[in-house]
């Protein structure tokens, strides 16, 4: 059974651990290519889970740390993931 941890790192689209990760502005995770196909098929740029838009055709690797503080702006969830699967 998965912890609880490795669920919240797993991508909705591919069901798989995030590979090199971005953060929608409503704080939904998924893998960058996930992201970049499922777009590819949409007419706008909106969130796999709960279809809400984005602006941003290139989202960052971390908008919510980015928000928090910004000695975090190049913090990103590649580094979370290395460091729970050390
Ligand atoms: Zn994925
Ligand atoms: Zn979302």
């Amino acid at each position: 059974m998965a912890s609880r941890s490795e669920e919240d790192l797993c991508c909705p689209v591919c069901q798989d651990v995030f590979t090199d990760p971005v953060v929608l502005s409503c704080s939904h995770s998924f893998c960058r290519e996930c992201l970049k196909s499922w777009w590819r098929e949409k007419p706008a740029t909106e969130c796999p889970v709960c279809k809400k838009r984005s602006s941003k055709l290139n989202p960052p690797c971390n908008l919510v740390l980015e928000n928090l503080s910004p000695a975090y702006e190049c913090f990103c969830l590649c580094s979370f993931v290395n460091f729970i699967n050390k």
